[in-house]
């Protein structure tokens, strides 16, 4: 089991500066790998991460949302194109960072929508997955559809949505990425959601319900990692956590991020290696 940790527990922004703190955090709080975030590919310091990815014997993963402007669920053909152009840069980006694997509400706009998605805009966003995931498979890497709460998306909000949505694409490279702080909020059982996505399940996200220090919220964790044992599952495991003490302009906003949940990242993030691996161990020995 590889395990990673996402690039907002140590920094908001990811110019020369935040890679390299990120990469370095991950590296020493005891995980394998950092998400960085790419909400910006424009901006991001892709040579810099690379050498600290290098420097701290590193790897990565790279994830992203869409905004309102680039929204690929949209029935306007700007806004779909202007999407699309994004995320084949994100996988530009991925691909020259060495990531294997490029995810998140890379579907629709991740913001609160005001009505359900439109059948024309889901078949724009089925056909725009199409076309990255195959620029994607030339590179290498897996393209992962980041299951949110219906207060981040209107296209995905449960396993068996994304499921369905996956076998649309028809890709073989491109899987479902489930959330425990999603799936608190949306999924009838955690433990059948992890389940029934079977081995298209490629990207798993660790996150307490209030997405601050893990085990101190109420997600039952024994039984999130009895199902991931349980369905054989042997892909990334990512812990996120947000806490206003780390800000980044565009995701906190977005996301909710208002309150102090934690200052101290080093002993939230060393502790969260400990307990996703101790947890992994526990569910192993008990099957
Ligand atoms: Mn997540």
């Amino acid at each position: 089991m590889r395990i990673g940790c996402h690039g907002l527990v140590w920094s908001g922004e990811f110019g020369p500066s935040g890679v390299r703190v990120a990469a370095e955090k991950t590296r020493a709080a005891g995980f394998d790998f950092v998400e960085f975030p790419l909400m910006d590919p424009g901006t991001f310091a892709v040579d810099e991460a690379r050498a600290a990815l290098e420097a701290f014997q590193l790897e990565s993963t790279a994830s992203l949302g869409l905004d309102a402007d680039s929204d690929v669920s949209s029935e306007d053909p700007t806004r779909v194109a202007r999407g699309a152009a994004l995320l084949h840069r994100a996988v530009d980006v991925a691909a020259a960072l060495g990531a294997p694997y490029v995810g998140g509400v890379i579907y629709s706009a991740m913001q609160k929508y005001m009505e359900p998605a439109s059948a024309a805009g889901i078949r724009n966003s089925v056909r725009v997955i199409q076309d990255v995931a195959d620029h994607a498979a030339e590179l290498g890497i897996s393209v992962g559809l980041e299951v949110v709460n219906r207060y981040e998306s209107n296209v995905l909000n449960t396993g068996r949505q994304a499921l369905a949505f996956v076998r649309e694409v028809d890709r073989p490279n491109v899987v479902v990425h489930l959330d425990t702080y999603h799936m608190n909020i949306e999924e009838s059982d955690p433990h059948s959601a992890v389940l029934s996505c079977g081995d298209r399940l490629g990207y798993f996200h660790i996150g307490e319900n209030h997405r601050g220090y893990l085990g101190s919220g109420t997600i039952d964790f024994g039984s999130v990692f009895a199902a991931l044992v349980a369905a054989n599952y042997d892909g990334p495991i990512v812990f996120e956590s947000f806490s206003s003490a780390v800000v980044s302009p565009s995701l906190s906003r977005m996301l909710g991020i208002w309150r102090e949940l934690w200052t101290d990242n080093e002993e939230l993030a060393r502790h969260a290696a400990q307990t996703i691996r101790g947890q992994f161990l526990a569910a192993q020995r008990a099957s």
